[in-house]
């Protein structure tokens, strides 16, 4: 049963279901991989336009500069696209942070660029739900709220990266200066599953590449003053895997390099992930990594050089931050719809957005499924859903419901 204050049915009202779907199939016709940054500037340019319709102020921030490790074993600077952010009221006393991405895991050359209404219901699309979609939400929330006097006494920024798919390592720097002091975060992922369930405590993630050096040699002459970089890596990644348990996850996942058959390979990239499910897991794994480095580069005679590292945090739910997801459960409930939360595998901007000590929600964007695949699709009523949701609760955040 919907179950709303006369003032909250006045707030809801302005809410546009036809806009957020025009928004959401513009934007998703945008190829916004990663990797495209004239698509990413198209994006920035179609969000500023959207976003400048709120009060505060629009910009764009320089990404941050990040470094790659290639095949060869050089590091190369690695480019990304700008990230928006809108400023209102920096003033307030009570303020937050609402965040999302611009890119999507579909480069340019992907074979899924175009929107396909399957139904009524359910558009099909690359980044329907992750999560251009979720930002038609942000921008359709913000702008009903501010219909109502109570948004006077909310200050907020958003931040909509432009690298989140690839880890957010050049907009990680903005997310944490934004993030401090904040009372609450909302972050808008698509729902951890299509009927609207939130994701709660995730793990973390961490990126490495070894680039291992030894010394080249003929196979058949003289081998034995060769210094194998390949098995070298290859003892590594065996070892790395053995560190494997339940608390953390190992993955060593490519090596590349190595020489023809009669060479004895002087040089190797080995690149692996790990899934710390707490942060005493993922500390303790980077302290046993630095003595297993150096017990592997002195047995095989090679130097080996690390680069990367634990890029999202594990996600905890403490008190404060359960008792943020209360209060969207409430609200929902309020709307006359059940929510409910489970754990996730997955990683998002909610884990660094955590890291720094708020409550986060990190999937208040649509309802959907198959991300990251080319049946990715939106269940278009869940716009107006999640849309009345946030307003909801930005309210209520508003008016200080959150203690
Ligand atoms: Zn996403």
């Amino acid at each position: 049963m919907i179950d709303l204050k006369v003032e909250e049915t006045a707030l809801l009202a302005p809410l546009d279901a036809d806009r957020m779907l025009e928004r959401t199939l513009r934007w998703s016709a945008i190829n916004s991989g990663t990797g495209n940054l004239a698509g990413l500037g198209q994006m920035a340019e179609e969000l500023s336009a959207a976003f400048a319709q709120l009060p505060g102020e629009v910009t764009l921030e320089a990404p941050a500069p990040v470094t790659a490790i290639g095949a060869d074993g050089e590091e190369k600077p690695l480019d990304h696209g700008r990230h928006l952010v809108l400023k209102v009221r920096p003033d307030a006393e009570r303020r937050i942070l609402l965040t999302g991405h611009m890119d999507t895991v579909f480069p340019a050359d992907h074979p899924f660029q175009a929107t396909n209404r399957l139904d009524e219901d359910t558009l099909k699309g690359p980044g329907t739900a992750d999560m251009k979609g979720g930002i038609a939400v942000i921008c359709e929330a913000l702008m009903a709220l501010e219909r109502s006097p109570a948004a006077a006494s909310l200050g907020y920024d958003v931040m909509i990266n432009a690298d989140e798919e690839t880890g957010s390592l050049s907009s990680a720097p903005l997310i944490a200066r934004l993030a401090e002091g904040k009372h609450a975060a909302l972050t808008y992922e698509p729902a951890a599953r299509p009927d609207g369930t939130l994701a709660h405590a995730r793990g973390g993630s961490g990126n490495y590449s070894v680039v291992a050096r030894g010394r080249s040699a003929h196979a058949g002459r003289n081998p034995e003053e060769g210094r194998n970089a390949l098995v070298a890596l290859a003892d590594l990644a065996v070892r790395l895997k053995a560190m494997h348990h339940e608390e953390l996850y190992v993955n060593p996942a490519r090596i590349e390099g190595g020489a023809a058959n009669n060479v004895v390979p002087d040089h190797a990239v080995l690149r692996f992930n790990i899934r710390p499910k707490t942060i005493a897991a993922g500390d303790t794994f980077e302290n046993a990594l630095a003595t297993l480095l150096d017990q592997v580069a002195r047995e095989h005679e090679v130097s080996l050089n690390l680069h990367g590292g634990i890029s999202r945090p594990p996600k905890p739910v403490d008190s404060r931050a359960q008792r943020l997801f209360d209060l969207v459960r409430d609200t929902e409930a309020r709307l006359g719809r059940d929510l409910s939360w489970q754990p996730s595998g997955g990683v998002c901007d909610g884990n660094n957005i955590a890291a720094c000590g708020v409550p986060v929600v990190d999937t208040m964007g649509v309802r959907g499924g198959a991300i990251h695949s080319p049946d990715e699709y939106l269940i278009v009523p869940s716009l107006l859903e999640r849309a009345a949701l946030s307003t909801l609760v930005l309210h209520r955040l508003a008016t200080g419901a959150l203690r």
